[in-house]
């Protein structure tokens, strides 16, 4: 380590000049302004207070980084052939000649071959410590930000390498003098801190940036807002409606399968809306309500005159839904005429109405939905197996409502506002107790038979009153509360049929009697932590005949 003399400064000030009557002021062939301090400040400031600290801090450094950088090129221009510290004190002696700061030596070692430094200089009327302290008071951090940042532009300019200057002191802390530290950048285990105020990073490019993530937010949001008749956010409805999300996008034909009542209909609607052919007609037909001999002219539509009765033509389901999607629900219910007809509007692409000798090209979605296993019934041949494919490319299976807990209070409460208003009737809402029970059943009939019980509740329930458990389930020896227990996951199940179904595997396992009580024992013991009480307690029996108990076992062994 050794410390330093500046060399004689004139061969810099001597690069001065003042062209008053052209407006120009020169350092060497470097254009420069004679401006305000205060004029620098009131920029300072604002910059500060319109963008904050960290903004501002990072616009000053690199501001102070070029000019560094620039009076780097001139050091070495000037200096040239001079040894390298005096070449390198060019830097703090401009900095001074420009009135920024009194840069006094501590330390300098440096070596630009090798590519090592280690700088230390302490500053004394440091410009932007004072106009600092003059706007925002004492700071908590050092502030000559613009200086540092021409320290390390002038140095690594200088040394071809990044030199991260750190001001360690600063007189707007309160200190006498700053003090600043040079070392390359990875030399500091804490550069992190400092280099971004060196990148660029436009607000501009934030502001963009910003900007994406809102549209991109924007778009997440209107994609997760469901269609008004699709609730839900349980893990099973997301994984359907994302299936029917990705699928909305293409042409595929969709295979919706599920229990009875579990809204294949809706979804079928909310594919057709999320669809480009929103705009067009969704036209839904359920195979199992229609007559097996209409089937075929409900579809494909009919001509004057093609069978007893065809008295006028008419358009099928398919031409209906032109331009759009055809729903046809239970599918699994068709004839297998009609099953042939339809396998080959699917390959082909068009339809021939019923004693009609025209061709008619239909653009159509086709939406399925069955709730039998229809691979069974190909297997039994009431179904054709290459209608199955053609149907199968991209199965969705809705889950039933018993899969699906967390979305019945969603649902009920939605349900609740449109019975409201299709009866004219306000209700105070749902007991917790009422909700239990609805979370527990079993949901045979899906949600379908949820609506069907919401809607009777909210008739049976007086004016502004609480729905409660009696007004949703008709039966109520069915959930009387003597044969209902609540289970762990807070569900209401039959406690005789618990017991029913836990003695019914007890017995095949072949447990005997006596290693149950002993396996019963010992399992109590153990979940209460050894605590004899707790066990009593968690089998329902006292202290003593737990004791008792246990003994006996002892003695038996
Ligand atoms: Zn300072």
């Amino acid at each position: 380590m050794s410390t330093i003399q500046y060399p004689q400064d004139s061969d810099l000030r001597s690069l001065v000049r003042f062209c008053a009557e052209k407006g120009l002021i020169w350092l060497d062939e470097s254009r420069m302004i004679l401006m305000h301090a205060a004029a620098l400040s009131a920029l300072r400031k604002e910059l500060i207070e319109s963008l904050g600290i960290d903004q501002a801090r990072r616009i000053l450094t690199r501001m102070g980084y070029a000019s560094g950088a620039r009076d780097a090129e001139l050091a070495k221009k000037v200096r040239n052939g001079k040894c390298t510290k005096d070449v390198f004190s060019a830097g703090p002696q401009l900095h001074m000649l420009e009135g920024s700061v009194l840069v006094t030596p501590v330390t300098l070692d440096m070596d630009v071959k090798a590519g090592t430094f280690y700088g230390e200089f302490l500053w004394d009327n440091s410009y932007e410590a004072e106009v600092h302290v003059r706007e925002f008071g004492h700071a908590e951090h050092p502030v000559c930000w613009m200086q540092i940042g021409y320290a390390s532009g002038y140095t690594s300019a200088f040394m071809g390498r990044f030199i991260l200057f750190k001001e360690v002191a600063c007189a707007a802390t309160g200190n006498n003098q700053c003090r600043i530290v040079g070392k390359p950048v990875d030399e500091w285990p804490d550069a992190a801190q400092h280099t971004p105020y060196y990148e660029a990073d436009s607000i501009l490019s934030q502001m963009l940036e910003l900007r994406g993530q809102v549209d991109a937010l924007r778009a997440t949001l209107e994609r997760t807002q469901q269609p008004p008749n699709l609730i839900g956010s349980s893990a099973g409805f997301r994984h359907a409606y994302d299936l029917i999300d990705k699928a909305a996008a293409t042409q595929v034909t969709v295979l919706l399968l599920g229990e009875t009542g579990v809204g294949k209909e809706r979804f079928a609607r909310a594919l057709h809306d999320m669809s480009r052919r929103a705009a067009g007609p969704f036209v839904a037909v359920n195979c199992a309500a229609l007559p097996h001999d209409l089937i075929e002219s409900e579809l494909f539509g009919v001509e004057k005159g093609a069978f007893t009765g065809a008295h006028a033509s008419r358009a099928g389901k398919f031409e209906r839904a032109e331009g759009g999607t055809l729903f046809l629900d239970e599918v699994g219910e068709l004839p297998l005429a009609a099953q042939a007809k339809l396998l080959r509007v699917l390959q082909e692409g068009e339809i021939e109405r019923l004693g009609d000798e025209r061709v008619r090209k239909i653009n159509v979605r086709l939406v399925a939905a069955t709730n039998v296993d229809l691979q069974a019934a190909v297997k039994a041949g009431r179904f054709r197996s290459d209608l199955y494919y053609r149907l199968n490319v991209y199965p969705v299976r809705i889950p039933p409502l018993r899969d699906r807990i967390a979305d019945i209070q969603p649902m009920v409460e939605a349900m609740l506002l449109r019975f409201s208003a299709l009866h004219d009737k306000r209700i105070a809402g749902i007991t917790d107790k009422a909700l239990r029970a609805l979370r527990g059943y079993p949901w045979p009939g899906n949600i379908r038979e949820l609506e069907n019980i919401i809607e009777r509740g909210m008739i049976l329930t007086p004016q502004n009153e609480w729905i409660e458990i009696e007004h949703l389930f008709a039966e109520p020896q069915d959930f009387g509360s003597a044969q209902q227990i609540v289970d762990d996951s807070g569900n209401l199940a039959d406690a005789d049929c618990a017991i029913e179904n836990l003695c019914t595997r007890i017995v095949e396992a072949g447990i005997g009697l006596d290693d149950l009580e002993e396996a019963l024992l010992q399992h109590a013991v153990k979940e209460s932590g050894g605590n004899l009480s707790g066990a009593a307690r968690l089998l329902r029996i006292t202290r003593p005949q737990l004791n008792y108990r246990l003994k006996k076992k002892e003695s038996a062994t």
